[in-house]
């Protein structure tokens, strides 16, 4: 689970491209990185934690040039603390610095060792194969060389790649992981999601096509196709990942949860619920659209994220992950006491967040609680960049709904159904369900 963010031809590059760091937080919030270059040289800087902490004044003096390539991680259970599995990762190309950031994860990496034995990893990110295969191949025909790589690699890959005059934005052919232009007056912009556009006075030109890479330089933008579209777009991001405020594979994320809310209510109403509310924040608009009708209660807020925890999700041990879920979340007594109450989250992964915030309402006096999830159980693991445990650690792959429902201790739980899912999705074949379907691809 990644961020990236890179800006081409702006005065104070890398200060911008901590704004639009800062726009794609949402999306990973441990490490954050950047590399800027003057036309000649590149500079890096990177460290742990939020773009906007991780920057210092010092650091953003060092960031010189026009233009600057950002990256925002989650980090993954391979990585291997004692290298920095910071990104982007700086290598050489054509004789020149270039740097690569990378949001997906591949898939072939053993086929990739075997093929290319001789090639040495200094992180344990598999990006660092994509850097050092295109080393490889460096022919000083960049569109060709590229498009050599990335016929090498399986799974997913939206790519920023920087080079010294050259800001190249790339999207595999599935399209899983979402990538966006944005122009501002003299230069343009690469973002994960295009909501930060505006807060830098930029404008969304397009989504960059599954199977294409848009080269960015002086004279303006180029569009490359390298391989046929085959999509295979995260359903995931719609449902949790991306921010409301982005259009995502041409999906307007709020309008999406809304409709995901309001087919939960059509299907799985709770006729006498005084009110619905939303396990924040990522399920909000669901729970809106839930309680839109007023059939089954209205939308009323009555738990509460405190913004300064980070992610309860990453957290290395059940103990840990347990602790950081209740020092989460705090209620509202009196909005819940005696209430019947329709509860909405977007997914159940392990588990604890649904059972201790249950456990919390049965504490503060909730006559009945009905659970209501906007996706369908979540049975296998991600293998397309999406941090997801094993598959033995999700519940719903160890448990049926009714014994999930006894071990939350609801009075009843809902998924969405994988086919309503897909029936609110344009052209389902074109998205990816395998967290929820297992098929692979
Ligand atoms: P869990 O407590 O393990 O069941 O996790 C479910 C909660 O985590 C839900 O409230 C989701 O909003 C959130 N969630 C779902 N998928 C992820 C993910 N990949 N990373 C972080 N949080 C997630």
């Amino acid at each position: 689970m990644c961020g990236i963010f890179g800006i081409f031809n702006a005065r104070k590059a890398a200060e911008l491209a901590v704004i639009g760091l800062h726009g794609n937080q949402h999306r990973a919030i441990d490490y954050a990185g950047m590399v800027s270059s003057d036309g000649v040289h590149m500079y890096r800087e990177s460290g742990a934690g939020i773009a906007r902490q991780v920057f210092t004044k010092a650091m953003l003096d060092r960031l010189h040039g026009k233009h600057a390539l950002g990256h925002l991680r989650y980090p993954t259970v391979n990585d291997d603390p004692r290298r920095d599995n910071t990104q982007p990762i700086v290598g050489r190309y054509g004789g020149n610095p270039t740097a690569i950031a990378h949001n997906g994860n591949i898939t072939n990496l053993q086929a990739l060792r075997a093929r290319f034995p001789d090639v040495a990893l200094s992180t344990s990110m598999d990006t660092e194969y994509i850097l050092r295969i295109l080393e490889l191949v460096d022919t000083g025909d960049i569109r060709a060389d590229l498009q050599n790589v990335f016929s090498e690699l399986e799974g997913s890959f939206a790519l920023g790649i920087l080079l010294p005059e050259m800001l190249i934005a790339v999207r595999d052919k599935s399209g899983n992981r979402p990538l966006s232009i944005g122009k501002f007056e003299q230069g343009f912009c690469i973002s994960s999601e295009d909501c930060v556009f505006p807060n830098l006075g930029a404008t969304s030109v397009m989504e960059v096509k599954p199977g294409t890479m848009v080269l960015i330089d002086i004279g303006g933008i180029e569009v490359v196709r390298f391989a046929e579209a085959e999509e295979k777009k995260c359903r995931f991001e719609g449902i949790y990942y991306s921010h409301p405020s982005s259009i995502v594979f041409g999906e307007d994320v709020t309008q999406f949860r809304l409709a995901v809310g309001r087919k939960l209510e059509e299907l799985f109403p709770v006729p006498n619920a005084d009110l619905v509310t939303a396990v924040p924040d990522s399920s909000t608009l669901i729970a809106l659209g839930y309680g839109e009708s007023g059939r089954s209660g209205k939308y009323h807020p009555v738990i509460f994220r405190n913004h300064y925890v980070g992610r309860t999700f990453i957290a290395a041990t059940e103990a840990k992950r347990d602790i950081a879920v209740s020092q989460k979340y705090t209620f509202s007594a009196t909005g819940i006491a005696e209430k019947i109450v329709v509860i909405v989250d977007d997914s159940i992964v392990r588990g604890p967040t649904s059972s201790k915030i249950v456990r919390k309402f049965r504490e503060l006096g909730a006559r009945e609680i009905h659970l209501r999830i906007g996706s369908p159980p979540n049975k296998h693991p991600c293998r397309y960049g999406i941090n997801t445990p094993t598959s033995e650690e999700l519940l719903a792959s160890y448990m049926t709904e009714d014994e999930m429902c006894v071990w939350i201790g609801a009075d009843s739980l809902e998924f969405l159904p994988l086919e309503v899912l897909k029936g609110l999705s344009s052209s389902p074949e074109n998205f990816c369900f395998a967290c929820m379907d297992g098929k692979y691809w």
